[in-house]
């Protein structure tokens, strides 16, 4: 079996097979940060959920670029930008490397292009002439630049096409925003906006004016323009369904007219919403949260990604502070096997066998619309059968070997970094001091040393090996 995924556009589980003919090549994107504050966690579950389907892509052999972009100008910004006296590079700089920071912090590999919407003026701007020049897009007399939803119909394209929408419903009349007042109908969207004074100095030259792009048409001009009008997928939160992604296809299909039948996406792939003990986060309840406040509790970014990863993406998931204190659990007893296996190997490689328990069994349940918590099972199943052989002596150092390369497999998909990391200098310094003392019989000496590693928080365990510094 190969890779199946649930596709919003047709609302079922599809094989998924590239549009590259040869079957290798996926071009993947996935709108990313807007970065006027800390991204909280609930915009990282998306960003893990995207990780996770890059690599295993990768994993099941496809060649992936994957494009995530970065909204550097948008409403909110310009109101901080205003608000914090700084310009618009100089506020959005800080929060874009906040998000990087953090995104490693969680173990996602970084994109393979990053590109900003503000360096994306001049594609944007051929995209908007393009719609224009098709009759679906309509100046107004401010500058403003709209795109007709009638007309993209009545150019035989469908609008509503990842849900489905009773247009007759969104009739004129309602919600009509002051500066919008120039729309022909309520449903139509800015492409372009025209400078405002609030905007103060945030715009650009354009055929239209001053004034600067709307959000959707950031994303249509950032991903045509590097992976092609037509590319095999996209990703995003749940919440981006109506209206971000709707209007990316009505964009991106009106503007280029696919007449061979060829979508703008051929996937589209959703994240679910994450709630926060129960309830959607909000900081007024107090269960809002960066990645930095549960840093600053203790947890670390691997048991974060961990309880982020244990649901399954299209389900909404409860994140709460407990099932955190139950990741740490689960993180201890994946380092304490996949430690002694380290210890066994004596130093031998291996290669992974496919057809093992642990990377069938994980295949199987991640082909399944990547069904993790099956994957999670194999993945605990595998740990208490090595635990087994690992008792009863049942394991060479070969056989340690090949585990080691299966559960590394894997992990290239799960992104769990090793607990094994490396004691600091000072640290592996007393521990050697500990040994020497005790080869000595200084057992005074070693006892007081092994204490002042445990008030530092490193346990020295000894083994067959020889000593082994871990953390207590
Ligand atoms: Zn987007």
């Amino acid at each position: 079996m190969g890779l199946n995924v649930f596709n919003t556009l047709s609302r079922s589980v599809e094989p998924f097979v590239p549009l590259d003919p040869d079957g290798k090549k996926v071009g993947i994107y996935c709108c990313g940060p807007t970065v006027h504050d800390f991204a909280h966690i609930g915009n990282f579950r998306t960003f893990v959920f995207a990780d996770v389907v890059r690599r295993y892509l990768t994993f099941r052999g496809f060649n992936v670029n994957h494009v995530m972009n970065i909204t550097d100008v948008e409403d909110k910004i310009i109101r901080r930008v205003n608000e914090s006296g700084k310009s618009l590079s100089e506020y959005t700089n800080e929060f874009e490397k906040a998000f990087f920071k953090d995104l490693k912090t969680l173990g996602c590999l970084m994109p393979d292009e990053q590109p900003h919407a503000t360096k994306f003026i001049g594609p944007i701007i051929k995209l908007i002439k393009k719609l224009e020049k098709n009759g679906i897009a309509y100046s107004t007399g401010d500058g403003s630049v709209y795109f007709s939803i009638e007309k993209y119909r009545k150019a035989g394209n469908q609008y509503g096409q990842l849900l489905n929408l009773n247009l007759d419903e969104m009739r004129p009349g309602e919600r009509v925003s002051n500066d919008e007042y120039e729309k022909e109908s309520v449903a139509d969207f800015a492409l372009w906006k025209s400078r405002v004074p609030e905007d103060g100095e945030v715009f650009w030259n354009s055929p239209w004016g001053e004034g600067r792009p709307g959000w959707h048409i950031e994303c249509s001009a950032m991903s045509m323009e590097l992976l092609g009008p037509s590319f095999d997928l996209h990703l995003g939160g749940e919440d981006l369904v109506f209206p971000h992604h709707e209007d990316e296809i009505a964009q991106s299909e009106g503007a280029c007219m696919h007449s061979n039948g060829k979508k703008f996406v051929k996937y589209w792939m959703h994240g679910a919403h994450l709630l926060v003990e129960g309830k959607k986060m909000s900081k007024s309840l107090g269960n809002f949260f960066t990645l930095r406040d549960l840093l600053a509790k203790g947890f670390d970014g691997r048991e974060v990604r961990y309880l982020m990863i244990s649901a399954h993406y299209r389900e909404t998931f409860n994140f709460t502070l407990d099932n955190l204190e139950g990741a740490k659990t689960a993180m201890s007893r994946i380092d304490e096997c996949t430690a002694k296996l380290h210890e066994l190997t004596l130093g031998q490689t291996a290669e992974p066998v496919n057809d093992s328990p642990l990377i069938s069994g994980f295949t199987e349940a991640m082909d399944n619309d990547l069904n993790v918590s099956a994957a999670w099972a194999a993945v605990f199943d595998w740990v208490r059968d090595t635990n087994r052989k690992l008792t009863s002596s049942g394991l060479d150092s070969a056989a340690a070997a090949t585990e080691l390369a299966n559960w590394e497999q894997i992990n290239s998909v799960l992104g769990i970094k090793s607990r094994e990391a490396k004691a600091p200098a000072e640290i592996l310094v007393l521990a050697e001091q500990r040994q020497a003392a005790r080869k000595a019989k200084d057992f005074a000496r070693s006892d007081q040393i092994r204490d002042e590693l445990a008030n530092q928080g490193w346990i020295i365990e000894d083994t067959p090996n020889g000593p082994r510094v871990k953390r207590g």
